[in-house]
């Protein structure tokens, strides 16, 4: 947000045409911490890192080997579970530079499936189709994948017989759930559109729309084409930071992303010189009265926030009524 503050850009007048890449960008996060439940074989699988076992689930039908384990057989649909073990060594069958590194799709030993995972300490350049990789075990399991720290390139080839049955290591607990974080870090451009008006309420507590060649009517937000009429928006109107309530609501409820404590009103407001309802909140007014003294048709004015101004409606406190 204070990117956007701190670099306004002025845009007005010129053509109208979207130019994203000059724009401002502020940043944006979602954020989605969750638990995954492992499911049956996968939790034994997880468990089973600690003792340096891969455990995999052999179907009974078609015979493959699936390394996790699965519930299910990914080639017939059969019901699987942990009861086979595969090699911590294997051959890799591809392979590609990430910023984390080398990742490569390993086939392990006696596993009819390739696992994704780390090469540790190797360049491209080292590896081809066929590279035989060892399992490079972390020091201090957690019951994730990286318990496995990654593979090494070694032509050390695990003595015995791969696939075997898997016998459970007594103790054992399964790893019934993972919690993970996920983020999503991105930078968001408000466009010509939203930038300019933004802009104008930054400078001059200006508000500004674009009027339809066709339907001459003014839109705020500004938007590239007419929701009405589909064709593209050519002019620059400034509209009052006056206007009327068509609709208004009082909030009682709390939820997930609210701005202001309930109890608010909620307010439908075609501001003057415009055609389009902005959602803003209505204040100067004893919530408990709204009901009976609000009407559709009222007339309302922007009280401005005393603060330094952010370039976003929210610099508007809210909007009071006019009462004749
Ligand atoms: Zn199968
Ligand atoms: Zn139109």
């Amino acid at each position: 947000m204070e990117a956007k503050a701190a670099t306004p850009v002025m845009m007005r007048g010129e053509g109208l045409g979207s130019a994203p890449g000059e724009n401002p960008t502020f940043a944006g996060r979602i954020e989605l911490p969750y638990t995954l439940t492992t499911g049956r074989a996968a939790s034994v699988f997880l468990a089973e890192l600690a003792n340096h076992k891969l455990v995999g689930s052999r179907c009974e039908k078609c015979g493959d080997v699936a390394v996790p384990a699965q519930d299910f057989c990914a080639a017939c649909g059969e019901t699987t579970a942990a009861d086979f073990e595969v090699a911590p060594t294997g051959a890799l069958t591809g392979f590609t530079a990430t910023p984390a590194g080398v990742l490569a799709m390993i086939r392990l030993d006696g596993a009819d499936c390739d696992l994704v995972h780390k090469v540790l300490d190797a360049e491209l350049a080292d590896l081809e189709v066929g590279t035989r990789v060892a399992a490079r075990w972390a020091a201090s399991p957690a019951g994730s994948m990286l318990d496995v720290e990654g593979f090494e390139v070694s032509d050390a080839a695990a003595a015995g017989e791969w696939p075997q049955p898997f016998e459970a290591t007594a103790d054992v607990e399964p790893v019934l759930e993972q919690s993970y974080d996920l983020r999503l870090d991105y930078d968001h451009a408000f466009g010509p559109y939203y930038g300019t008006l933004f802009d104008g309420i930054a400078t001059s507590r200006r508000i500004q729309g674009v009027r339809c060649p066709r339907c001459t009517c003014v839109l705020v937000p500004p938007r590239e084409y007419c929701d009405a009429c589909f064709v593209r928006t050519e002019e620059w109107v400034d509209v009052a930071d006056t206007g009327t309530i068509k609709a208004f609501s009082v909030i009682h409820m709390e939820f997930v992303g609210q701005v202001r404590e309930p109890p608010y009103v909620y307010a439908e407001i075609v501001l003057d010189g415009s055609a389009t309802r902005l959602i803003h909140s209505i204040g100067g007014i004893d919530v408990e009265e709204a009901k009976e003294r609000l009407h559709t048709g009222m007339k309302v004015r922007a009280v401005w926030k005393d603060a330094e101004p952010t370039g976003s409606l929210e610099d508007i406190d809210y909007f009071e009524p006019v009462f004749d």
